[in-house]
């Protein structure tokens, strides 16, 4: 089964009277434990495409089905029943919560969409954050870890509800090289070992390599599909 099938999705910004075409007409479909890369400049339309596939965001027009599901029409709520249940999501910021430790962090999801008891919890969580080389670092705050550790921890998080698809908005752009790297080659791993499907975007040419697919999309139109 297709993990995404867009059809001729469109998205038009309206600002006041401005309109700009954010995506236009791009059709894509991914399929399961693939590792793929939306790439192109800042404003050709990444992030608009994987807020969409993300159920944060509806398309002006076409359609869009993410695990077989009709994403487009469902409403808010559920929305976040169907990310909370199969989406996992990696930030260009890291976006993890500053009062909390890693372990907390990566444990928050698990709170808030499932239901289990503690010890399951626990092991959940560590096994992530040991399968990301963060074990040892669990009672740290996110302020006393380096950018390539926050974002290894962002990862567990993104993985700890075991969702079928992990989308990674510009994961490696607050990075250094050799961060970015092994942020990419770990997110592989988890694919491999897990069989999650990765979306990520990057606009750096050295970063876009370590995909196995990359979609090339230029003022919101997808211009380019490369195999590596
Ligand atoms: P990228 O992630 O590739 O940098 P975006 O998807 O953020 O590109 O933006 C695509 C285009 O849509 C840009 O021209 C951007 O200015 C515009 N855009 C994005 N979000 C909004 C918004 N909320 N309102 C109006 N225009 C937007
Ligand atoms: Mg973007």
């Amino acid at each position: 089964m297709a993990m995404i099938e867009a059809r001729g999705i469109s998205r038009v910004y309206k600002t006041g009277s401005v309109e700009v075409m954010a995506l236009r007409d791009v059709s894509v479909d991914i399929d399961a434990r693939e590792f793929v890369a939306f790439v192109g400049p800042s404003g050709s339309g990444k992030s608009t495409l994987l807020n969409m596939v993300g159920c944060l965001d509806h398309p002006s027009s076409g359609t869009l089905s993410v695990l077989g599901s009709d994403v487009a029409a469902l409403d808010r709520a559920h929305a976040a029943a169907f990310r909370g249940e199969y989406l996992g999501f990696v930030f260009q910021e890291f976006n993890l919560v500053p009062v909390l430790s890693a372990f907390e962090n990566v444990e928050y999801p698990l709170l808030m969409i499932r239901s289990w008891p503690p010890d399951r919890r626990r092991a959940q969580v560590m096994k992530l954050l040991d399968a990301v080389g963060m074990a040892d670092q669990a009672h740290k705050r996110p302020d006393e870890l380096s950018g390539g550790q926050k974002q290894r921890v962002a990862v567990a998080r993104a993985l700890v509800s075991e969702p079928k698809l992990v989308l990674a908005d510009e994961p490696t752009a607050n990075l250094d090289h050799d961060s970015a790297h092994k942020v990419l080659d770990l997110m592989k791993r988890m694919r491999d070992d897990f069989g999650t499907t990765f979306v990520f975007s990057t606009h750096d040419p050295k970063i876009m390599q370590a995909a196995e697919r990359t979609l090339t999309l230029e003022d919101g139109r997808l211009v380019r599909e490369q195999r590596a």
